[in-house]
């Protein structure tokens, strides 16, 4: 099937392009003549069948009037080689034969030719036939090119859903992802390690003197602090199954699934010390200090009839921790 598009055939779909193929320059002129007063029935001569498919593919015709009895190539061949090339393969082909004969009518059936005629046939039924068969091409190629504009539109509808899913699971500010998906992570890692009997281990992070910092330097330079903080908690987990989610405010969180309490020590640590490194200028707690962070950690094997909220709970425990005793620091209850 060629490349057109659905729009190239809401033209008219009763026009019809005929190809005659045939080596007696007579027939292409009776024919010509028999559909000169035809409306809507273009009409194209080829005496040449070596030259056939490629003017085939040239014109475009919606039927073939196709010669069997040819110099140097066999019209049940050539029959062949339109069936077997894409740009022909779908094109109605009328056999036009010098007799009635069921054996030559069957080979052409069985070559793939659509309908069969006694040369010269009679001009009202050679009309009808070029018209019904060139109607059902033009349907069967509206009909392709709506199933791929089809294909195109789901796949872009697909396409969208992603993005869609992407945004509603993320937030605006920092492309972290939000408490709605942070909730449905945690609870679907937490079933996951119950079932499993593994550790899953939580981080709660809190930004330190942040009131004080938007207080000094404004709201949209505490933004920037956020996302700068953002940035460096996402690049601090490094396995695929980590999430690292804004919890809301300036609070954030890192859910660790198969993470011994070892482990999970070792990234708060190291993201504790990558948020000092980014030397934010901040006055709190002290005029020429650093924006730093807190967290709480905590790490449990879920057992049946627990809920994930105990984790969150335990993390904010340590959190309160890290806080009370100077903050800047990993707190663990
Ligand atoms: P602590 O060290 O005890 O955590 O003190 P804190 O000042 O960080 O804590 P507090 O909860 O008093 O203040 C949090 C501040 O975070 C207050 C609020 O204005 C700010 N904040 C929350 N969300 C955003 C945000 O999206 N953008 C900006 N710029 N500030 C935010
Ligand atoms: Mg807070
Ligand atoms: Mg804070």
């Amino acid at each position: 099937m060629n490349n057109l598009q659905l729009d190239d055939f809401k033209t008219d779909e009763n026009a019809a392009m005929v190809l005659l193929v045939d080596d007696q320059a007579m027939i292409g002129e009776a024919v010509r003549r028999g559909l000169a007063h035809e409306d809507n029935i273009d009409f194209h001569f080829c005496a040449d069948p070596h030259q056939a498919i490629a003017q085939a593919i040239r014109i475009k015709p919606t039927v073939i009037l196709q010669d069997l009895v040819m110099p140097g190539l066999d019209g049940l061949t050539l029959v062949r080689e339109y069936r077997n090339h894409p740009a022909t393969q779908n094109i109605p082909i009328i056999v036009l034969s010098t007799k009635e004969d069921p054996l030559i009518k069957s080979a052409a059936f069985a070559a793939g030719a659509n309908d069969y005629l006694v040369k010269l046939p009679d001009n009202i039924e050679l009309v009808a036939r070029i018209r019904y068969h060139s109607r059902s091409y033009m349907t069967l190629l509206q009909r392709d090119a709506a199933y791929r504009a089809l294909r195109v539109s789901q796949q872009q509808l697909l396409d969208t859903n992603l993005v869609l899913q992407r945004l509603m699971n993320s937030d605006g500010l920092t492309g972290l992802s939000n408490r709605r998906h942070f909730d449905e992570y945690l609870e679907l890692e937490w079933r996951r390690a119950m079932r499993d009997q593994t550790q899953l281990s939580l981080l709660m992070i809190d930004v330190d003197f942040f009131k004080s910092y938007n207080d000094s330097f404004g709201h949209l330079e505490g933004d920037e602090a956020l996302r700068k903080v953002a940035a460096t908690i996402r690049d601090s987990s490094s396995r695929p199954s980590d999430l690292p989610a804004r919890y809301g405010g300036e609070e954030f969180a890192l859910v660790l699934p198969g993470t011994s309490p070892g482990g999970a020590r070792l990234v708060a640590e190291k993201l504790r010390q990558a948020v000092a490194a980014l030397e934010i200028p901040h006055i709190a707690p002290a005029e020429g200090a650093s924006l730093t962070i807190s967290i709480g950690l905590a790490t449990m094997t879920p057992v049946q009839g627990t809920d994930c909220r105990q984790l969150i709970s335990a993390a904010d425990k340590g959190l309160y921790l890290a806080k009370h005793n100077g903050r800047n620091q990993v707190g663990i209850e």
